[in-house]
């Protein structure tokens, strides 16, 4: 056989995922590219549960969305929100097909991993203030120390008014940090394993360090800052009690490489999921059957609480729309699909041994489905059927998706699970398929552009099924 026959065959046989720039035309990459930059304004607005809920609102309002009304019927491309306790959001339009025949659904987090405020937060020390921390999620301490912090979230008064906070986000902001061993006093610290390396007591965080003037009393450090948190916004040390004030990093999202190839930002999981999904909902006009954006918050520790997937607000969305036609939540949950959107370990070079390259998910080649998660001997998974990821399959190619598939790193080296597992327990297939990120649950993580973008192409067809 000649060597071009057998290049042919290896073409035709041989399953090959290829970098996306090979396959997709150069307008294509433009129109990545583009996509991204409102992705970039995204992560940067919202930076906690609240911010992105809110923003994904405003950004639904704007194109035509109403606030759900449970009991009203609406009819086919009506568009509107559900806001759960504003941290999570279901984004839904109405189809041409009645609800019985199920609806379409992806569905991605908006919370990452940071470090809560601890209910009683505040207090002095050789005179230097500081928050005391509860990490949430999974996060490698070290990683949050000597980086600048910025604190968001909401403190509720005893009078039950709201004050949303956000310092350190502006230029002129301060920031917050963290501090660090230095090395020349590290021996001990350096003992430790790179787990113990910060502990979770250790995560303190600097946020003052002059005495209130005149204050020769002791906690004068303390008191001054309870005073400029009292001017700036009226609460005192008691309403940190009914607070969720969160750290995250300080930093905007940014390009990365001299090719501009990458985006470097705190926050990619979820978000650059939520986004294309978020995106593929706005754009879904007049769809054929009933399409939702489910933007889910508490997926970072184990989706429970009731702005978690573990909860029943998406059910119980889903059987308002079934009882506007007079049917059951369950006789439309069983037909029903959905798209788990989530990100996924990106092969890393500088640590190949975790990962096994044959089913590993590479930077560059495309949205990544994972046909399980878990870990183990598959735990914790839903594992999606061959016929739905034959299904799935088919879509992408037929779209011209660029995809590959992911596993999370090597059989025995660890794993994760994602909402999947929840959707799947209400009796609708689905699968994950998410953007692969590099240094995942990083204060700074890093996806590609193109792969950004082919998420949002998959949702968007999705959703035209
Ligand atoms: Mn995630
Ligand atoms: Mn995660």
């Amino acid at each position: 056989m000649d060597k071009t026959k057998i290049e042919e065959m290896k073409e035709k046989l041989f399953y090959n995922p290829k970098h996306a720039s090979e396959v997709i035309s150069e307008s294509e990459v433009d129109a990545a590219d583009g996509f991204c930059e409102g992705y970039k304004e995204f992560l940067d607005k919202g930076k906690t549960e609240r911010e992105a809920a809110a923003e994904i609102i405003a950004l639904a309002k704007a194109n035509g969305f109403t606030e759900f009304i449970p009991g009203e019927k609406y009819t086919a491309g009506e568009k509107v929100y559900y806001n759960n306790r504003n941290k999570s959001v279901i984004l839904c339009v109405i189809g041409k097909r009645s609800i019985i025949d199920g609806v379409k659904i992806a569905a991605a987090h908006i919370d990452s991993p940071r470090l809560d405020l601890k209910p009683n937060p505040l207090y002095e020390d050789s005179a230097m203030a500081l928050f005391k921390t509860h990490y949430y999620g999974g996060v490698k301490k070290y990683q949050w120390t000597a980086i600048p912090l910025a604190l968001h979230g909401a403190v509720v008064l005893r009078d039950g008014s709201v004050i949303n906070v956000c310092v350190g986000e502006a230029d002129d902001d301060p920031k917050f940090v963290i501090t660090d061993l230095l090395p020349h006093l590290g021996g001990e610290q350096n003992k430790r394993t790179l787990r113990e390396g910060i502990r979770g007591e250790e995560l303190n965080v600097l946020v003052g360090s002059r005495p209130f003037k005149d204050d020769d009393s002791s906690e004068a450090v303390k008191l001054n800052i309870l005073s400029i948190l009292y001017e700036k916004y009226g609460f005192t040390e008691a309403d940190f009690l009914s607070a969720e004030l969160e750290a995250v990093p300080a930093f905007k999202a940014s390009d990365i490489g001299f090719d501009r190839s990458m985006i470097g930002s705190y926050g990619h999981d979820d978000r650059v999921c939520a986004y294309p999904a978020v995106m593929a909902a706005l754009d879904a006009e007049n769809p054929d059957y009933t399409v939702m954006a489910v933007l889910t918050d508490k997926e970072e520790t184990g989706s429970d609480g009731n702005t978690g997937l573990n909860s029943s607000y998406m059910t119980y969305f889903i059987n308002y729309l079934a009882a506007m036609e007079g049917y059951d939540g369950y006789e439309v949950l069983r037909k029903s699909e959905c798209l788990s959107a989530d990100v996924t370990a990106a092969f890393d070079p500088t640590f190949p041994d975790v990962m096994e390259r044959r089913n590993s998910a590479f930077i560059n080649k495309g949205v990544a489905v994972m046909k399980y998660t878990g870990s183990g001997g598959k735990g914790g998974t839903s594992d999606a059927s061959a016929e739905f990821m034959g299904k799935v399959r088919a879509m992408l190619d037929n779209a011209g998706v660029v995809w590959q598939v992911g596993e999370l790193g090597k059989v025995d080296a660890g794993g994760g699970g994602t909402v999947a597992k929840y959707v799947a327990n209400l009796d609708i297939d689905v699968v994950d398929i998410g953007v692969p990120v590099l240094s995942m649950h990083a204060p700074f993580e890093t996806v590609s552009k193109l792969d950004v973008y082919m998420a949002y192409k998959a949702f968007s067809e999705f959703f035209k099924q």
